[in-house]
């Protein structure tokens, strides 16, 4: 009988059946097409979150050999708007080419009603939400979090591709002590060629998370991400408030260009407001990548962890 296996609020990640993902068992491998058939998908009335493209909502997922809880990104029926259409589906060729325990893994696409993409589930929801909420989260414990992001990002990091949309609402939490990235909505895969993506013309960004050559010649790196990666840390550490509070994106980009950036939020330490800064270096060459962010992050948290 097939079963949906459980993990408490407080497993850490190793505990869940998220951390490795379903195709490492090797007779799913066999049967692995991400063409899910409609009749292997439960949906369930739970939405988790809503957008331009319709609704996230809770499911279950049907194999052989088990059942398991996931998260589907349902595409609006009566959307007739093709560019939502073809967001969906590059997010969806970008999530099948990641598999990393710290990034939301994309378990296939279900073509039925409407588009449907299945993705893992993150129960306790986006990270700024649930550190509002829950203001009695140790900072060692957001540390833990906001290390474990740095690691999804230094997988996207080495495998050449850009997040682009890199925020405390699109890290879900698995249990309190297990985060992942999700919504590849705006990522890309970085040509060989090149060590940035060129984008076309402004779109609807972002701006508060962006980098300043984002904004002034529309370029995005790795680099970006970590200038990104630094505004995440200032919202973690100040459970969940938003940045540059009540100002407009023009303000902002006036303040970084002024050379000014946020404060130390009251419960970030000295060492990691330093990082923060850090990751917003002004010039790309000099910020630093994933690779040092996550080594830096792991030194402290272990040395804090003893
Ligand atoms: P856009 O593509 O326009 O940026 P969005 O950011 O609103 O859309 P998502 O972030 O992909 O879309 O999803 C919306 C919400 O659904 C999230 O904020 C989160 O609350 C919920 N959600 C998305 N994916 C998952 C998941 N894998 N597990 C749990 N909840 C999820």
């Amino acid at each position: 009988m097939p079963t949906v296996t459980e993990s408490s609020q407080f497993s850490m990640p190793m505990d869940t059946d998220v951390y490795r993902g379903i195709y490492e068992d090797p007779d799913e491998l066999r049967m692995q097409t991400l063409k899910i058939k409609r009749d292997q998908l439960l949906l369930s009335e739970t939405e988790l979150g809503s957008g331009n493209f319709g609704t996230v909502k809770k499911g279950i997922f049907k194999t052989t050999k088990s059942e398991k809880k996931v998260a589907v990104k349902i595409l609006k029926n009566d959307s007739n708007d093709p560019t939502v259409q073809e967001e969906l589906m590059s997010e969806a060729r970008v999530m099948q080419q990641l598999d990393n325990p710290y990034i939301v893994r994309m378990i296939g696409i279900c073509e039925a009603e409407s588009w449907i993409l299945v993705m893992e589930l993150a129960e306790l929801g986006p990270l700024h939400k649930f550190l509002a909420k829950n203001r009695d989260v140790s900072e060692k414990n957001v540390t833990e979090l906001v290390h474990q992001v740095s690691m999804g990002m230094k997988y996207l990091e080495e495998n050449n591709f850009v997040h682009r949309d890199l925020a405390a609402r699109n890290v879900l939490l698995v249990t309190q002590h297990y985060a992942k990235i999700s919504d590849f909505g705006l990522s890309k895969a970085i040509q060989s060629n090149e060590n940035y993506y060129k984008a076309k013309s402004c779109g609807k960004w972002p701006i508060k998370w962006y980098a300043p050559e984002c904004i002034n010649f529309l370029k995005f790196s790795s680099k970006s991400d970590v200038w990104s990666f630094g505004v995440l840390m200032w919202e973690a550490y100040s459970y969940g408030q938003k940045p540059y509070k009540g100002m407009k994106g023009m303000e902002v980009t006036a303040m970084i260009e002024n050379g000014k950036r946020m404060e130390c939020p009251p419960r970030c330490p000295s060492e990691l407001f330093e990082l923060m800064q850090l990751c917003w270096t002004y010039n790309t060459e000099e910020r630093p990548a994933f690779s040092s962010v996550e080594l830096r992050l792991r030194n402290y948290y272990y040395d804090i962890a003893q």
